[in-house]
């Protein structure tokens, strides 16, 4: 399995959207509703 250089968002758990303490969601500001954080140059 080739592992790319994509990971689920550990802001959002790959929703693409936080959950609001208030009430709601709103788009999540890590990976810009992506769902997926992006593993840049280490
Ligand atoms: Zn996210």
């Amino acid at each position: 399995m080739t592992q790319t250089n994509q990971t689920v968002c550990p802001y959002c758990s790959g929703n693409g959207y936080v959950q609001l303490i208030l009430g709601g969601s709103e788009t999540c500001y890590s990976c810009s509703g992506k769902g997926t954080a992006v593993k840049d140059k280490q």
